[in-house]
């Protein structure tokens, strides 16, 4: 039997999948069970940007798993304390504490409770095309209809303005805010970055209103916009920065940073069984060193910029527009993405959608530049059709 169909008997059925067995990966590189090569410009939808098989990561992954895998936060833990330490040195400044979760919905859960705890309002106004999880109040906040209404009754409390719209955000944030939610380049929306002003204004109407602002950095974060965080390209720091996917190199984990503007925030009032547990700490941490040593942040800006050069002169018909901020590049089409994705899997190189027309590439951002050639050049040709 083959892992396709021994896989397909059991699994639940809810993921569309593709017709590939990935059994192996080192840096940008992807190997099949048969052996064949990909150029991954998927990275596990932005969890591998440090790329697959870092050895300082498995290794502290292996020496971790040696001397302690969990330790539950009613104790402290020495991996859990130096993380949180190096987590709170990369985030922006006042960003000084954070809680520690295993994933993005739950960062984003851990986000909006704490806005309505430290408010005492029960309202969160997100956006248009916002993605924020699939978890009932992470999908309350997530606006595409078609992962919503097959799970109504939602969480209350909830609504959408429209993204990069500051009169309409004004307008949708009142005295029972608790908070406003966006994602600061929006990545499964479409891969739409939000303008300066934008994230400006917002940081000024929750401010005048009494509302919190958070930001969903769980696909911008640890580098992928070509700064540590995509806020710091507005200089606009939230009150609660929710981050995933990147942070643990790898080993499932999620994080919400904390400003000292969350109030309320008491012995009891959340908690998570695996949330802190020193494997993926030991992860997380490894990973951080490696992506100050490696320059991520850096390394992304600057293979952003060629990568979304080469993309530029792909001068075809179909394609509507590039853009893109770092390593998180979209190419809208005129027309559906499905089937340019499996030409360019036939091709050797793994991409994804972001909604129904948008190419998305986010690799590792240790992709080589003969890499992004060849990606460009394969790109060019699936889409010349
Ligand atoms: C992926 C993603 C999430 C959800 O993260 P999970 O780890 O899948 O729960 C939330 N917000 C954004 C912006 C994401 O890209």
């Amino acid at each position: 039997m083959t892992y396709q169909s021994l896989e397909q008997q059991h699994t639940a059925g809810v993921y569309p999948k593709r017709d590939l067995t990935l059994v192996r990966g080192k840096d940008a590189t992807l190997w099949d069970d048969q052996g064949r090569e990909y150029i991954d410009c998927a990275s596990n939808q932005g969890v591998s940007t440090l790329g697959h098989g870092n050895e300082a990561v498995a290794r502290a992954i292996y020496e971790q798993a040696l001397t302690l895998l969990n330790c539950s936060e009613i104790f402290y833990n020495d991996r859990r304390a130096q993380f949180l330490d190096a987590l709170c040195a990369v985030l922006p400044a006042p960003l000084q504490r954070a809680f520690l979760c295993n994933s993005g919905a739950e960062a984003v859960e851990a986000a909006i409770k704490f806005a309505r705890l430290s408010t005492g309002r029960p309202n969160i106004v997100a956006t248009v095309r916002g993605f924020h999880g699939r978890t009932l109040g992470a999908l309350s906040a997530t606006y595409e209809p078609k992962y919503r209404e097959p799970f109504q009754p939602l969480v209350p409390g909830f609504s959408h303005a429209p993204y990069n719209k500051l009169d309409a955000l004004a307008e949708a944030v009142t005295d029972q805010t608790a908070a406003v939610l966006i994602e600061p380049v929006q990545g499964e929306g479409g891969v739409h970055p939000a303008t300066i002003e934008y994230l400006r204004g917002a940081r000024e109407i929750c401010d005048a209103r009494g509302a919190l602002l958070i930001l969903d950095e769980v696909q911008t974060g640890f580098g992928r916009t070509g700064k540590w965080f995509a806020c710091e390209h507005s200089d606009v720091t939230p009150d609660l920065l929710a981050m995933g996917k990147a942070i643990g190199g790898g080993v499932p984990m999620g994080a919400v940073g904390i400003r000292d503007t969350v109030r309320n925030l008491a012995p009891g009032a959340h908690g998570s069984t695996f949330g802190g547990n020193p494997l993926a700490c030991a992860a997380g941490l490894a990973s951080l060193a490696e992506m100050k040593r490696l320059d991520i942040p850096r390394l992304a800006a600057e293979k952003g910029a060629y990568f979304m050069e080469r993309l530029e002169e792909v001068n075809v018909p179909i394609v509507r527009e590039v853009r893109g901020l770092g390593l998180l590049i979209g190419i809208e089409l005129k027309t559906k993405v499905a089937p340019y994705l499996r030409a360019l899997q036939a091709e050797g190189v793994i991409a994804l959608p972001a909604g129904l027309n948008v190419l998305r590439f986010l690799p590792p951002a240790v992709i080589t530049h003969q890499q992004i050639d060849i990606v460009a050049e394969k790109t060019a040709k699936v889409l010349a059709g």
